[in-house]
């Protein structure tokens, strides 16, 4: 040992310039029933044949599950169209963005992200000694041309939120077709369409055809928000079968569970629950969009299950001061301080009910009484 040796293990560098991920609150000291709008989860819940699934899975639970989730794998490829061998399942999207991050940076290397873009992939660039390069947004939405003026010869992934959480943004097809053509080929662009099933515009796509044609580009899906499954954590992606082969040999070999695989496989196929709960995402979106402008409040348009609700600076009119008047009340909307949005709260899209509390909820605090809970 020499006399420079630490006194302790020392995480790698990178690690301790991570703030570690803050998940939306689920409970407030001292109020009973809450309505949970911080984490934009379903909320009509899975569909029914996916807890049957998932009850059965319980029967067998001292076996290892299958570790290809072949079965989910065969679902996921029957419902798109993609042979199953180009997908790859995940510990909720979140562990491929980590598996991908894992792969392919290293110290030394960049990976970039937009400026409002979701905070997991700051974290992951970190946590491999890599370097967070951020690129700024217009209009809370991504800019092709800010992406492209950043890349570097060490820029090794390019991480595009489409649609981004938290701000619901998009970015229309044509322009990912224009960032991905100008992107030199061994940048691999990771397309996270967490959202995508929510999105109704004709000009766009999740970057499913994308990731089947060209050498360097994924997509990532997830189980945790229209299917209403984020507890047992499902995501897959699909990409060129380079990058499927190297996720293959880094993952864990079990990284599903068995209750998850046999759940997810059930979810989609369930056309029916999926269809039930982007009617509820529709009316509601344009519902409260236009019930919160109402109240003076700009509601930033959004392609989601969520929206971005902006607070005047005003003392007692803040985005803070709301999020406790609200919590007082049992809604839980989401603080984005963190995301570079302080003046701003991000609601998921709740129940009817939970829906229509926040809007009276809304209605009193930007009503004189100034307040009062
Ligand atoms: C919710 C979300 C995910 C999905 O996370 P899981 O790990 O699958 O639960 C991925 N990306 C974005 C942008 C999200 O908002």
């Amino acid at each position: 040992m020499t006399a420079s040796a630490p006194a302790l293990p020392q995480p790698r560098p990178g690690v301790l310039d991570i703030s570690a991920y803050v998940p939306g609150r689920d409970h407030v000291e001292g109020v009973e029933k809450v309505h949970k709008l911080s984490s934009n989860e379903n909320p009509l819940g899975p569909s029914p044949q996916a807890i049957e699934a998932f009850r059965a899975a319980a029967s067998s639970l001292e076996i290892y599950p299958d570790g290809g989730a072949t079965v989910l794998r065969e679902a996921i490829g029957q419902k798109y169209g993609i042979d199953p061998a180009r997908i790859v399942c995940g510990t909720g999207s979140d562990e491929l963005l980590s598996l991908l991050t894992h792969a392919y940076i290293g110290p030394g290397d960049e990976g970039l992200f937009t400026q409002h873009g979701f905070l997991v992939y700051r974290i992951n660039i970190l946590a491999n000694g890599g370097t967070p390069v951020v690129a700024e947004e217009t209009d809370l939405t991504a800019s092709v041309d800010a992406i492209l003026a950043k890349v570097t010869d060490r820029t090794r992934i390019v991480f595009l939120a489409n649609p981004n959480n938290p701000t619901g943004t998009y970015l229309p097809f044509d322009e990912v077709k224009r960032l991905h053509a100008a992107l030199p080929t061994n940048v691999l662009l990771v397309l996270d369409a967490a959202y995508a099933e929510y999105v109704r515009r004709n000009d766009y796509a999740s970057g499913l055809e994308l990731a089947l044609t060209a050498p360097n580009v994924v997509m990532c899906r997830t189980f945790s928000k229209i299917y209403g499954l984020a507890a047992l954590r499902i995501g897959w992606l699909v990409g060129p079968a380079h990058v499927v082969d190297a996720l293959n040999r880094i993952r864990g070999p079990f990284n599903l569970n068995a209750p998850a695989i046999a759940a997810g496989a059930a979810a989609i196929r369930d056309d029916a629950h999926i269809a039930a709960a982007l009617a509820h995402n529709d009316e509601w979106l344009a519902r409260l969009t236009r019930e919160i402008e109402a109240l003076g409040l700009k509601v930033t348009p959004s392609v989601g299950n969520f929206i971005l609700i902006h607070f005047p600076t005003t003392p007692g009119r803040t985005a803070k001061e709301a999020d406790a008047f609200l919590g007082r009340r049992g809604l839980l909307l989401r603080a984005v301080a963190a995301y570079g949005l302080p003046n701003a709260l991000r609601m998921t899209i709740g129940s009817a009910e939970a829906n229509e509390l926040v809007v009276a909820a809304l209605k009193d605090f930007m009503s004189a009484g100034q307040g009062n809970a």
